[in-house]
């Protein structure tokens, strides 16, 4: 049987956990991934608290390194560091085990049918109300009255629905790596700040230690040729944890970079066709919330996919739901990603700000609550605002 009522492309945290919440509807879907898992993905491993929640409603409690908050470090050894609000904690866990686990989960849903190691390619979107979408994977011609994009930052089915927006900013790219080297009980992500460039390191079992580099096309210019070397001197004239890595073996892998990052749609909903996760559009990674975000959000999307399969209606008109929920879903963590990049751009004001937040730690943990999900940037006080503004 090759109809379902949804086709879901790409098995990352965003297809996965539709698909999941999609079958505890009651609805049956196609789960495809060209990939086969466990795969491995260039990212800094960190899932926030309120992702980690939403993974647990999905009851999955994936086995990594726990951490209680961030600690932000300078080239002069100056940290400021400050836990999540209420004893919230988040895990390091490499994408690896988690985005196996959540495929593992689909797979035991007779609901749903996974299909990995097919790329798809021939998709054809529906372009009038109540026609189908379909997808050909060898001889098999799949169908369903709706469509969704999980695909990620390069989302291919986005780009074929004309629903890319053009790049705004400083293109940024990232590179990422495990290291064979355990912290002394260190529950913290560290972020080192570098003039054009971010190093975060999580912890992400007893053993290994993701790192993960973000930068410009100048940074990333620098190290092309040899990603590894580069990094390896990066990490070598940084701070704190950073530093130590710079001699560690490197495991499970090559060092690889991804780019360009946080790539946006116009919209996250066409005719039959929904966008979810990265291809809806990715955040920086700088706040580290993508997982996090595209697990929250994908529950959004299948109570948006509820409304319409109960009145059978597909449409761009009912589908716009999903695009407008997703963006108020979003928007305060976008503000807050786009102040961070603006540091990133800014490195002096960066470093003041560090210095700031060493010194008025309540101020970094209202900031920690509103990426531990807990709080929305209009919990910040005035007295915050003006301790920013004024460093
Ligand atoms: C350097 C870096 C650091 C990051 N750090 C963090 C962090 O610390 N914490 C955090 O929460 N997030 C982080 N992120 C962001 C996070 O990785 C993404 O937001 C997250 O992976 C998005 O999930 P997704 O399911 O939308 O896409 P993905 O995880 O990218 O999954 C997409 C899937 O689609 C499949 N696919 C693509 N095209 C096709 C096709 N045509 N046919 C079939 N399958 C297809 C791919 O094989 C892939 O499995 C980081 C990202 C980067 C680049």
């Amino acid at each position: 049987m090759n109809d379902y009522d949804a086709i879901v492309i790409g098995a990352g945290p965003a297809g996965s956990s539709l698909a999941l919440h999609l079958a505890a509807q009651g609805r049956s879907c196609a789960l495809i991934d060209g990939a086969t898992f466990p795969r491995s993905k260039v990212c800094g491993e960190g899932i926030m608290p309120h992702g980690l929640h939403a993974l647990q409603e999905l009851g999955i409690e994936p086995e990594g390194a726990p951490f209680v908050g961030l600690r932000y470090l300078l080239e002069d050894g100056t940290r400021a560091a400050s836990r999540f609000p209420q004893g919230l904690g988040g895990l390091g866990v490499q994408r690896s085990e988690l985005d196996a686990e959540l495929v593992r989960r689909c797979q035991a849903e007779p609901r749903i049918d996974v299909r990995l190691g097919a790329w798809a390619r021939a998709v054809h979107l529906p372009s009038a109300p109540g026609e189908r979408a379909s997808v050909e994977l060898g001889d098999a011609r799949l169908t369903a009255p709706v469509l969704v994009a999980a695909d990620g930052c390069r989302s291919r089915i986005r780009r074929q629905a004309g629903l890319e927006a053009p790049l705004l900013g400083a293109a940024r790219f990232g590179v990422g790596a495990h290291f064979a080297h355990a912290p002394r009980a260190d529950p913290m992500v560290e972020v080192f700040l570098g003039s054009g460039y971010e190093l975060y390191s999580t912890p992400v079992s007893a053993e290994l230690t993701c790192v993960a580099l973000l930068t410009y096309r100048e940074g990333l210019a620098r190290l092309q040729g040899d990603l590894e070397g580069g990094l390896r001197e990066l990490l070598a004239a940084s701070a704190g944890r950073a530093q130590f890595l710079a001699d560690a073996p490197l495991a499970g892998g090559p060092v690889r970079g991804i780019g360009p990052l946080a790539v946006q749609s116009t919209r996250a909903h066409a005719e039959g066709l929904l966008l979810v996760g990265d291809a809806a559009g990715g955040l920086d990674p700088i706040t580290g919330e993508g997982v996090s975000l595209a697990l929250v959000t994908s529950k959004v999307a299948s109570e948006v996919l509820a409304g319409a399969y109960a009145r059978n209606d597909f449409s761009a008109r009912r589908l716009a739901a999903w695009t407008r929920q997703r963006r108020r879903a979003v928007r305060g963590l976008q503000r807050f990603t786009q102040g961070l990049l603006y540091l990133s751009r800014n490195h002096a004001k960066a470093e003041r700000i560090v210095r700031t937040l060493a010194e008025k730690p309540d101020t970094f943990e209202r900031l920690l609550a509103v990426a531990a999900g807990t709080s929305s940037l209009g919990s910040l006080r005035l007295r915050d605002g003006y301790r920013l503004l004024v460093a």
